[in-house]
């Protein structure tokens, strides 16, 4: 069976909007809050830290509620995840919480968020968090294969690499130079149109022809007959 349809699959912190620790880690005042999987690759070592780190502080979920609530998305993100949903079915693949994420799931405009839960004391302490299964984002991908999707996955950091792996075409978006220097199989787009170009490039001709049939097409393709 010919497999056409294809699903974007998304990281979201470094893609879409920034890194939600580090805004943590900054609007705490907490610098230890600033290490990501960019530093720490093994993603159970660096959770148990940040917990530590919240509980010998007693920073609670109210907040940093109120610290993510003041984030917003990278600049042209929104409008990037909007033309990429006018093409694609798009879901955002995440090691982030539904507890931390809502907020900017609202200033995306409620893209599918596959993400992880925290546990959270009466007293609003973070207790612990459940991760659903071990490397979700590679699972969620292979998963979306095995119904026949064709899957392009954007990443920018370790944690996205099984992903980009996984996936008929992986994209490295802005990471940082040391992953853009050892992984130079994976696609690379350092803008929202150098992304936007790399989908239309990759993305299959199914979904060229049918814009072009919509009158939405883009670019210099010659007429068809
Ligand atoms: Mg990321």
């Amino acid at each position: 069976m010919q497999v056409t349809t294809v699903v974007a699959c998304l990281d979201l912190e470094g893609v879409l909007v920034p890194e939600i620790w580090i805004n943590i880690a900054e609007n705490s005042g907490i610098d230890e809050l600033r290490a990501t999987t960019r530093d720490i690759p093994d993603y159970d070592v660096l959770m148990k830290q940040r917990l530590t780190i919240l509980q010998r502080h007693d920073l609670r979920m109210p907040q940093i509620e109120t610290i993510v609530t003041a984030m917003r998305p990278l600049a042209g993100a929104v409008e990037f995840l909007q033309w990429l949903r006018r093409r694609h079915q798009v879901v955002i693949l995440s090691d982030t919480y539904y507890e931390f994420a809502t907020p900017l799931m609202r200033q995306l405009e409620w893209p599918t968020l596959f993400c992880n839960q925290l546990d959270v004391d009466e007293q609003g302490r973070i207790i612990g968090y459940r991760l659903r299964q071990h490397d979700p984002k590679r699972r969620a991908v292979e998963a979306l294969r095995a119904l026949n999707f064709r899957v392009i996955a954007v990443g920018d950091s370790y944690n996205d690499l099984s992903m980009l792996a996984e996936a008929d075409v992986g994209i490295l978006f802005c990471p940082p130079q040391n992953i853009g220097i050892e992984y130079r199989q994976f696609q690379m787009a350092r803008t929202y149109q150098e992304l936007r170009d790399a989908f239309l490039q990759v993305a299959a001709p199914a979904a060229e022809s049918t814009q072009q049939a919509q009158g939405r097409g883009r670019g210099t393709s010659a007429p068809t007959a």
